[in-house]
This record gives C-alpha cells, structure tokens and sequence, in this order.
C-alpha cells in the first residue's frame, strides 16, 4: 500500500465530496497531512477504511428554527448539529450561535473536536453544532425564544449516552439554561448530563468556564517549561475578549505574566499596566459593549480600530478569537518581535501560512486541538459529576484539568517523537496520538 497516495486519494474525495466547505478541507488537510507515518506503521488502518470512514460524520442534522422576536416578527435561521464520530463516547462538542456559522464551519469544529476529544484521555466522540442566529443586540426573551425553538428541533437527537452539546462562541450559561430547560420540559427528564456548560448551582461544574483559558494557559506553560521558561515578568498578548480570552489572561496573570493586549472584532486594547480583568469582564459580560469602552473608562489605555493585535510585541501569544484570525503577516510579526511560544486558545486560529512561519522560526506552537482542550475535558468532568451525583470543589476539578493538560502535552511531545524524531512537533504529535486511539477503538468496533 502507498500510505502517500492513499492519503492523497482520501483528500480528494473529502474535497469533491464536500464542495465549498473551505474550513473543512482545512481541517482536514492538516490532520491528513500528519498522518503519513501513523499509517507507515499500522497499514491495517488503511486496509479497513479508517481515514474514509473518519472525514464522514455519522450523521448530520439541518433543520429550520423558526422564532418571533420582540416587534413580533417572525424570524427563521437554519440549526445544525453534526455527530462526527462516536467510537470513543458520546458525540461531544459545543454549540455556536453567530451568524458566519454554515455546514462547513460546524464540520470543521466537530472534525476538530473528535482528534482534540481523543487527546483528553477521556470517554467522549466529537461533534459540533450551532446555528447562524446572532445573539448581538438580541433581548433575553428573544434569546430564550430562539434556545427554545433550537431544542424543539434537536432534543430528539440528544441524550446523555448519545449526543452531549455544550457552549462555543456565543453560547454561554443564559443559553444553555434556556436549552436545557426546553429539553427538560419535552422529554420530562432531569437529565444533568444532556448539556455541560450548566451554571454551577444545579450541574454544572466548578471551573468550567474557566476551563478552556485556564488550560491553554497551562498547556503554554508546559511549552515553556521544556525551554526553562515560565510566565513570571513574560508580556504576553491574547487575542479575543470572550469566555476563553478573558480566562487565560486571569491565569496569566496568576502565574506572573501580562496580558498588555486583546481584541475583539472592531479592533485592539493595549494596556501596559495589564489588562484589568474586572473592566473587561464588566464591559464584555455585563454591559456587552465593545472593548473602545475600556479605553475609555481609563485613559492609560490605547484603543485602535486598525492593525491587528498582534502587531504588539510579546514573548507569548494565545490566540483565543476565532478561526483563521491570525495569518502569515501576523506571524512574521510575532517572530519578528521576539515570540517564545503561541498557544491557541481558539479553534484553528492560525492559518497554514502562520503555522509555516511558526515552524520554519523554531518558536513553540501549540495547536488548538492540544492547547484548548482543557474546555471540554472539564465537561467531561462535569458529566462524571453528573452521573454519580456529585459535586467537586473548585480546587478538585482545576486539579484535574491540570492533570489532563499536562497528559495531553506529554502525549504530544511522546508521539511526535515516537512518528517524528522531533518532540517540539505539538502538531503532528497531536494529530497523531489523538488519531490512533480513535482508529484504535474504531477498528475494534469494527465497519459500521
Ligand atoms: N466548544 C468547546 C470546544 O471547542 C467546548 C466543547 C464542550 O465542552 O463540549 O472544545
């Protein structure tokens, strides 16, 4: 068997099968990329359609969510969920509600979340879903609405043995609230573990939202570690000023470093004093305004609606926004400026092109599917509390995230050594050690 053809052949037929999903070829491309020496050593995972099988979702979901919003209107956005893979648990994966979100960027999150689910160690498959609805500027009943409409639809598909959603972007504890109590009404079962992300007093989990910050954070850390860094006196700048941003900078700041820069999507803050976390919070949580508010609550602090945020020297970045939002420009910046380390606290944040300059520079890059998988390993956390009825300290459950990062970055660098002969490699070690315990577990569930 030709692995390189193979894999070659398999990328074509994702392409010709799944036309203008740009996102998802993406994804795909650079896990299939990875693979060439997994499947030198084990053929058997090309012999029985592995790498077919796995760019296939199980199954996936389209469906209409009708609403009335507050003028009485009748609004009509389209709903998804894509159940990727099962071999390893439950479909698990967040929901995005924002108006960019299409079949090809649901597919790319959930292809995503099956290698980065696998990563944990834990028992869960990968899927995702969303809906191009767009909460901004949208009153709490409208929200509701629109979270109750969604569930009508999706309730039927979900359970927690068979599909666990929980948050992304734009989908925080008021909508999983509002999505949970719609499930609880129609299937009249109280069943915690349905949705993660829940507000801590009934079922949700201590530390879950700030879990994927926290982790990517604590992934960087590990990065840094192996060079003999830490984050002590380190300026370091994150991209974004949602739940992920907002957290790494807390844990950055926790361990040393300053987070002098973030962003949102009409432009970039820059505070030499440390962003404070408590403003941010207030204008971005509370008040749901742009981060111009910041500067203007304290004058110190320089706002700019043009250049990017990574135009701002720093030794770690910790691209926590979106898909694709730093680009090879970007990164030419970065190494230019003296970067150590990125981390991505985001999903596929970093294009190809910024990947290729990373690598060729010789800087740390840790890939979302490894640094940001804190989030959902603290779901995971949150369905075991779940299933046996419990509830763990804030101290108990941060330790366990940490232990689940430093086991995902020790497998990074084990595999990439093992398939690689170069530990720094977090991306093929990544995409490598997440892929064989999939196709480990799919091969002996056997073709289905
Ligand atoms: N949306 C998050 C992610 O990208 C979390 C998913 C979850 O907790 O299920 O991993």
């Amino acid at each position: 068997m030709n692995v390189r053809a193979h894999i070659e052949a398999v990328h074509t037929e994702v392409c010709r099968r799944n036309p203008g999903e740009a996102e998802f070829h993406q994804a795909a491309t650079e896990v299939l990329d990875s693979l060439t020496p997994a499947l030198e050593r084990h053929p058997e995972y090309a012999e029985t359609g592995i790498l077919e099988r796995l760019c296939e979702p199980e199954r996936q979901l389209m469906f209409r969510v009708p609403w009335v919003d507050d003028q009485g209107k009748v609004r009509v956005n389209r709903g998804f969920r894509v159940e990727f893979n099962s071999a390893l648990g439950p479909y698990k994966g967040g929901l995005r509600f924002h108006p960019s979100v299409n079949l090809g960027i649901v597919k790319f999150l959930g292809f995503e979340q099956i290698f980065k689910n696998a990563l944990t160690g834990m028992a869960i498959g990968g899927g995702k879903g969303g809906s191009d609805f767009d909460p901004k500027g949208r009153s709490d009943g409208e929200v509701m609405r629109f979270c109750q409409s969604f569930m009508t639809e999706l309730h039927r598909h979900l359970g927690e043995h068979t599909d666990v959603p929980a948050g992304d972007i734009g989908v925080g504890g008021r909508e999983i609230g509002y999505l949970f109590g719609q499930y609880k009404r129609i299937t009249n079962r109280y069943e915690s573990g349905v949705l993660t992300g829940k507000p801590v007093g009934w079922g949700g989990s201590h530390a879950r939202t700030e879990a994927t910050g926290y982790g990517a954070v604590y992934f960087a850390q590990e990065m840094l570690t192996t060079r003999g860094y830490g984050f002590e006196g380190r300026r370091v700048v994150v991209s974004g000023s949602g739940n992920v941003a907002v957290y790494a900078a807390e844990k950055v700041h926790a361990l040393g470093g300053r987070v002098v820069a973030c962003s949102d999507s009409s432009g970039y803050l820059v505070d030499e004093d440390g962003i404070d976390l408590e403003l941010l919070k207030d204008i971005k949580e509370v008040r749901r305004a742009r981060i111009s508010a910041y500067a203007e609550a304290k004058p110190t602090a320089r706002f700019s609606a043009r250049g990017t945020v990574y135009d701002v020297p720093c030794e770690v970045a910790l691209p926590s926004a979106t898909q694709n939002e730093l680009g090879r420009e970007d990164a030419v910046a970065l190494v230019k400026n003296g970067v150590l380390a990125i981390a991505e606290g985001a999903n596929m944040p970093c294009t190809p092109e910024a990947v290729e300059v990373f690598r060729e520079a010789g800087v740390l890059f840790g890939p979302g599917k490894a640094a940001n998988a804190g989030g959902v390993a603290t779901s995971a956390l949150e369905m075991q509390q779940n299933a046996s009825r419990d509830s763990w300290s804030f101290e108990e459950t941060e330790s366990r995230l940490a232990a689940v990062m430093r086991g995902v970055h020790t497998q990074c660098r084990t595999t990439a050594e093992a398939y690689g002969g170069n530990a720094d490699d977090y991306v093929l070690g990544a995409n490598v050690a997440g892929f064989l315990r999939v196709a480990d577990a799919m091969t002996a569930q056997g073709v289905i």
